[in-house]
């Protein structure tokens, strides 16, 4: 992509209504545009992150067994007069009426949707498990809004949802969920920690909050600092063998960890004072296991083995793709601007032309820019004739994770000058091993 094509609207100035970080560089980066209290457009290299984002949580969804669909944002109300919630859920949800005065609602979740498919289709337990999930755009009328996309009016959730015969099997698909978690923050370069949460009136042990540590979090969260050297499940883990997912599970559930709600001072007194980690923390995710919440009032029932009906037992599984944008921002970067892992970057190179119009420059740039591609390397070619300097700091304010600086000194001699974002490391490599470079 050659910048003078782009849309990159850089803001020169701090935004004065970004009270954090993340929502600071997101605005001056050009990623996102406010258009309302908690709602946003998102621009050209926003929605490439959010795409990464979505790419991998779809990968690791599917790699545990989830399959994809997609349900409509708008729902009908009566579908939640069935679970009961539509009187239950408050002012979060934003009502609407149609032109038939029929009411309807902006989905704040999908639970209910999910089981009417799931009813009108499925009979026998042969045909579970089953877990659905969709990537889709809730409206929750949030009573404070803030922190750009952290807390958002509307955003995109990934929610998944799981249906078994028994608690044995809602059990196994938790547990096929909480492994998949792992993996999905991990691949994003985000450390994140499953914490016990609260399960509401409900009860049971079902139910793990994701929380990454930041100081930027609105929660208080406690846990063992073994979570830190804690290895995540690789590639090769087995989502089919049941104990073996139960065993990752084991392990990451052990050492002591819970948000404020669930804090139980007595068991946080007992570890060594060294191994306390109190910190403040950011919800990327939450797997919660509700058995027949849903199953039973709305009549989801399937044949057992037993030739009886069984009300099915269920689960549902959220991750905030927008809201993980701004955390993987709280956690990596400087006082230049963002600092993207590799696999979320909007680009991989940011090809610097020093002297835009120069011949030797723009020849130079453009054979790079056409072998880095060819490479798969995803370029942003800053062509533009803006200054050396304005074109350095857009490139560290928009963090891409390496720089190709091509000037006429080097050109000269047949030189790039290389610079990893996350390092501030430079060196310099000749123009024809640029590409092999950059790894
Ligand atoms: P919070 O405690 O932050 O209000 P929640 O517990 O209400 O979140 P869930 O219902 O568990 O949220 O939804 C699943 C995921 O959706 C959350 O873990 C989070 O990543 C994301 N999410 C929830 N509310 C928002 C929001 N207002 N803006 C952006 N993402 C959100
Ligand atoms: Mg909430
Ligand atoms: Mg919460
Ligand atoms: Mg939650």
């Amino acid at each position: 992509m050659r910048l003078s094509r782009y849309f990159l609207p850089i803001l020169k100035e701090t935004p004065r209504e970004a009270e954090i970080v993340s929502h600071r560089l997101m605005l001056r980066a050009g990623m996102i545009r406010q258009q309302g209290a908690g709602s946003f457009s998102w621009l050209p290299l926003g929605k490439r992150v959010l795409d990464k984002v979505c790419q991998i949580v779809r990968e690791e969804q599917n790699r545990a067994g989830a399959l994809e669909i997609l349900m409509p944002t708008i729902q009908s109300a009566d579908l939640w007069r069935e679970s009961g919630r539509y009187d239950d859920y408050g002012k979060e949800m934003l009502r609407i009426k149609d032109r038939h005065e029929r009411d309807m609602l902006f989905g704040p979740t999908n639970e209910e949707m999910v089981t009417e498919i799931f009813r009108s289709y499925v009979k026998s337990y042969k045909d579970l498990p089953l877990n659905l999930y969709h990537i889709q755009w809730k409206f929750r009328d949030e009573v404070r809004p803030r922190f750009g996309v952290m807390r958002s009016r509307e955003f995109l959730m990934k929610d998944a949802y799981s249906f078994d015969l028994d608690y044995e099997g809602a059990k196994a698909a938790y547990n096929r969920m909480f492994v998949s978690y792992l993996r999905t923050f991990t691949r994003m370069g985000l450390k994140a920690i499953p914490m016990r949460a609260d399960t509401g009136p409900i009860g049971g042990d079902l139910s793990h909050e994701f929380i990454i540590l930041a100081d930027t979090g609105e929660s208080q969260v406690f846990c063992d600092r073994e979570f830190l050297e804690l290895s995540v499940p690789g590639e090769d883990t087995d989502f089919a063998n049941d104990a073996e997912i139960g065993g990752i599970v084991k392990q990451w559930t052990t050492p002591y960890a819970a948000t404020e709600e669930m804090h139980d001072e007595a068991a946080w007194g007992a570890l060594p004072e060294a191994e306390r980690l109190s910190a403040r923390g950011i919800e990327v995710g939450h797997i919660f296991h509700f058995g027949e919440k849903y199953s039973k009032p709305m009549g989801a029932k399937v044949a057992g083995p037993d030739g009886k009906d069984h009300f099915v037992s269920m689960g549902s599984y959220g991750i905030g793709p927008s809201r993980l944008i701004a955390a993987i921002i709280e956690a990596s970067h400087d006082e230049n601007g963002i600092i993207w892992p590799e696999a979320v970057a909007p680009f991989d190179v940011a090809l610097i032309n020093m002297k835009a119009g120069d011949a030797e420059c723009d020849r130079a740039c453009d054979e790079l820019y056409r072998e880095l591609s060819a490479a798969g390397h995803d370029v942003l070619y800053d062509d533009t004739d803006q200054r050396p300097g304005g074109k350095f700091a857009s490139a560290d304010l928009i963090g891409l994770p390496w720089q190709v600086i091509i000037g006429p000194r080097g050109v000269a001699v047949g030189e790039a000058e290389i610079k990893r974002r996350r390092s501030g490391e430079r060196f310099t490599a000749p123009l024809a091993e640029v590409a092999r470079r950059l790894s």
